[in-house]
């Protein structure tokens, strides 16, 4: 008595592997997968992998519904970290002198 959810993959259900095969002899079907809903995939662990039993299911998906997926989060103008750029000198395992530069992002909130 597992707890699941069918994958959401458009076209899981004509993947043909053994594991999706149900029925008799004469009325055999290809099912979609049940994902099994377990501690590696809920709470804080919840991922794509609650609801896909695979990468391939979860980019059909993705590819199929793209533009309702991005409507209810839409990205209307572009976002930005806080970073301070520094420049650091070093010498390498010959003693040469050489400039790396290093991005830190800066908390403003923080302080
Ligand atoms: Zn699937």
């Amino acid at each position: 008595m597992s707890n699941f959810v069918w994958c959401h993959g458009p076209s899981c259900h004509k993947s043909h592997t053994q594991d999706r095969i149900r029925g008799v002899k004469g009325s055999k079907v290809l099912r979609t997968k049940k994902v099994k809903q377990d501690k590696w995939n809920t709470g804080q662990h919840m991922s794509m992998y609650s609801y896909f039993c695979s990468q391939g299911c979860y980019n059909d998906f993705a590819n199929t519904y793209v533009r309702e997926v991005i409507a209810l989060h839409p990205r209307t103008e572009a976002l930005e970290t806080p970073i301070d750029v520094v420049k650091e000198q070093g010498t390498d395992y010959l003693d040469r002198p050489y400039i790396s530069t290093r991005i830190i992002a800066v908390d403003n909130n923080g302080g």
